[in-house]
């Protein structure tokens, strides 16, 4: 990648690569005033968190997440944001515990495994840093660091997306003008690039079956995925959302 992907702040607007957003969103003036308006009488904690694919800078995020919420909801967001594609298992390690949505089903070195149902209050704190591993098998792995853990106003939303990368713009392989729009899992696996534009692709030599979407997700091109169907890949940071 060229250039580093930039993503935009959800309360100022402004664009950022991933490290510049980490240090403007505890600083953001925007955000500052929201939080000096914050003057309810329920309060609740929150964590703020830092999530970036372990191999690269490209796809990133920052979400703001209760201390009440537990691993699952990150696991479950996770999941819907990035990674799902055939219901694989997934596992937290933390402080070289592991966390897995079925400990029944993980292996007996070690330290036991134990179950992702539990408070986020306490597992987590400021300052650490800990994996997450989607599919045992075509592993994505992601870092995940709590950066700020903060006493504000209760408000309904479980999770809040402060900032995404943005869509990465790929172009075409073939006839190297058009944007690409899907990717060949063949090509790409073979460690080929494989983006091709929407015409590109309907002549292209491994076959039509082969061809995903592009999507803004570190599990593009991997088993199948072919991106979110809950939150489109456009920006999302604008969104609040409620994990169940
Ligand atoms: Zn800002
Ligand atoms: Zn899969
Ligand atoms: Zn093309
Ligand atoms: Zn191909």
């Amino acid at each position: 990648m060229a250039q580093k992907i930039k993503g935009k702040c959800k309360f100022c607007g402004k664009q950022y690569t991933f490290s510049y957003m980490n240090k403007h969103l505890p600083t953001c003036k925007e955000r500052q005033s929201q939080l000096a308006a914050d003057t309810g009488m329920k309060q609740c904690g929150y964590f703020e968190l830092a999530i970036c694919f372990a191999y690269s800078r490209d796809y990133w995020m920052f979400i703001e997440i209760k201390d009440t919420a537990t691993l699952r909801d990150i696991d479950t967001f996770l999941r819907d944001i990035w990674l799902e594609c055939c219901g694989h298992l997934s596992a937290f390690d933390i402080d070289g515990i592991s966390y897995d949505i079925d400990p029944e089903e993980s292996s007996a070195w070690g330290e036991p495994a134990r179950s992702m149902n539990c408070k986020l209050s306490t597992v987590l704190r400021k300052g650490m840093t800990f994996g997450y591993e989607y599919d045992f098998g075509d592993t994505t792995v992601l870092t995940i660091t709590v950066v700020n853990y903060r006493i504000k106003n209760w408000k309904k939303e479980k999770l809040t997306i402060l900032s995404r990368n943005n869509p990465h713009e790929y172009v075409c392989e073939e006839c190297g003008e058009k944007p690409a729009a899907l990717l060949c899992a063949m090509c790409y696996c073979e460690g080929g690039y494989g983006f091709l534009c929407e015409d590109c692709g309907k002549t292209h030599s491994c076959g039509e079956e082969m061809l995903l979407d592009v999507c803004n997700s570190p599990r593009m091109g991997v088993c199948g995925y072919c991106g979110s169907k809950r939150y489109p890949d456009q920006f999302v940071s604008d969104v609040e959302m409620n994990v169940k």
